[in-house]
């Protein structure tokens, strides 16, 4: 999608502080953090958000697996971290390319506002 944030930093015209990257997903630091670390993992492939993810696809697992793997090497895993999808309007989505928040670095609280 040539007017999606996600797709231009997943085609390298917007640059990112990039964590983690395979065939299929993508990793970089939030441009504006919300906690010591904030990382947006996305698919390359454009999906507009969770709604729209192929029930018989294992995109949102493999996302998942790639959460997990950053926050080991980002040293949040045993002290904790969160991760969350943003979807729509009252769930808070501003960009409309599917990503999971991995937030950690502090004590989150819960629930958020
Ligand atoms: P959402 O509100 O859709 O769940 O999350 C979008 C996130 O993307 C926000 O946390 C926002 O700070 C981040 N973001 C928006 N534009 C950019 C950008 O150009 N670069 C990076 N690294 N993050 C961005
Ligand atoms: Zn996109």
């Amino acid at each position: 999608m040539s007017d999606c944030i996600f797709c231009s930093i997943v085609n390298g015209d917007i640059p990112s502080n990039k964590v983690y990257e395979d065939d299929e997903i993508l990793a970089f630091r939030d441009i504006a953090p919300e906690a010591p670390v904030h990382i947006v993992i996305v698919p390359k492939l454009h999906v507009a958000n969770i709604l729209d993810l192929d029930e018989s696809s294992d995109l949102g697992q493999k996302m998942l697996k790639v959460a997990s793997k950053i926050a080991k090497d980002e040293g949040i895993a045993e002290s904790g971290f969160r991760i969350v999808n943003n979807c729509n309007a009252d769930g808070g989505q501003t960009v409309f390319h599917l990503h999971f928040h991995l937030l950690g670095g502090r004590n989150l609280k819960w629930p958020p506002g």
